[in-house]
């Protein structure tokens, strides 16, 4: 019985500590710092005399949980898909694969982008956030992913064999990764996405342009609404949705925290966390 869980804030500690103590082995797959991490002090959290940082809480919360055995692995998560031989899931990471019969999203809520004009005027219509997701509807045509790392490259791969030419734009950054001889590595500082129904072209600041069919946007690494859709998880409004027991419409996968929306407060990630890893446990024992 193996749950993983990705992110180490509140909220994925919290349903770290309950799948454990509900018999579970757990293993947390975490990039480091996330949202807590930025509070300078909290003083509406249960149990402290005296304000406390939102980075030592954090610190507190994972020391616990390693105390009782949970098992942490420092990684970033590019895509979560179901095993194709057995049940469970195969979460893919940057240094390596993981392998869950269930999993909890609890990434947060960073959904990274850049901020040029046309960005949102084209989300859904010729800019895409999830590759495995949209590569069918880009047959034969001209892509380009903007992003410099690992989920760029990660994206850029699961593109090429569908598409006939991808351009990788790093938004004026220089690359984290080597580029793929096919792909077309273009470090331009993007200034503009333009188009007409749907995406057409892409502007520089440099007076320059490449003519596009659609755009994957990569930027940084992969947030919890990039790790969803990829799993056919259903979103509502940039949010995961969850039923009464944090289960999201994906049998075996749980959402938890800031990424399924309301109240974005510490309180409310560890409730939302506690739930999803009982769930997780009797999801896996109901086996
Ligand atoms: C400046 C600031 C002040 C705040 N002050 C308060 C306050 O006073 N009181 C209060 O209750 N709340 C406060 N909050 C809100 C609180 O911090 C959040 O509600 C809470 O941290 C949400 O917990 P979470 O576990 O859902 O997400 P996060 O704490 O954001 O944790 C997300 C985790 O996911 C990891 N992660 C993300 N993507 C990946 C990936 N691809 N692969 C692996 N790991 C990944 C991150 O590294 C991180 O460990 C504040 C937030 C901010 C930004």
């Amino acid at each position: 019985m193996h749950v993983i869980v990705i992110g180490s804030g509140p909220a994925g500690i919290s349903a770290a500590l309950y799948a454990r103590r509900g018999g579970a082995a757990v293993t947390v797959i975490t990039k480091g710092e996330g949202a807590l991490a930025s509070a300078e002090e909290i003083e509406n959290y249960y149990g402290f005399a005296e304000p406390i940082s939102g980075a030592e809480l954090e610190q507190r919360g994972i020391a616990g949980a390693k105390r009782i055995g949970i098992v942490f692995e420092t990684d970033v998560v590019m895509s979560i898909c179901p095993l194709d031989t057995e049940a469970g899931f195969l979460v893919e990471g940057v240094q390596r694969n993981y392998k869950g019969g269930a999993v909890v999203l609890a990434a947060g809520t960073q959904r990274k982008t850049i901020t040029v004009p046309g960005v949102r005027e084209f989300e859904g219509r010729g800019i895409s956030y999830c590759a495995i997701c949209d590569a069918f509807f880009y047959r034969n045509k001209r892509v380009a992913v903007i992003g410099a790392g690992d989920y760029a490259l990660h994206e850029a791969q699961y593109l090429l064999p569908h598409v006939v030419q991808l351009s990788l734009l790093t938004n004026g950054e220089t690359p984290l990764v080597d580029v793929p001889e096919d792909v077309v590595l273009d470090t331009r500082k993007i200034s503009r996405i333009v188009g007409e129904r749907r995406v057409r072209q892409v502007l520089f600041t440099d007076g320059t342009s490449i003519n596009v069919d659609g755009i994957f946007m990569a930027v940084g690494t992969a947030g919890s609404m990039d790790l969803a859709r990829k799993l056919g998880v259903l979103l509502d409004d940039g949010k995961i949705i969850v039923g009464k027991h944090m289960e999201t419409n994906v049998s075996g996968i749980y959402a938890a925290g800031d990424c399924t929306g309301g109240l974005l407060q510490i309180v409310k990630a560890c409730y939302d966390g506690a739930e999803a890893g009982l769930a997780a446990v009797r999801y896996l024992r109901g086996q």
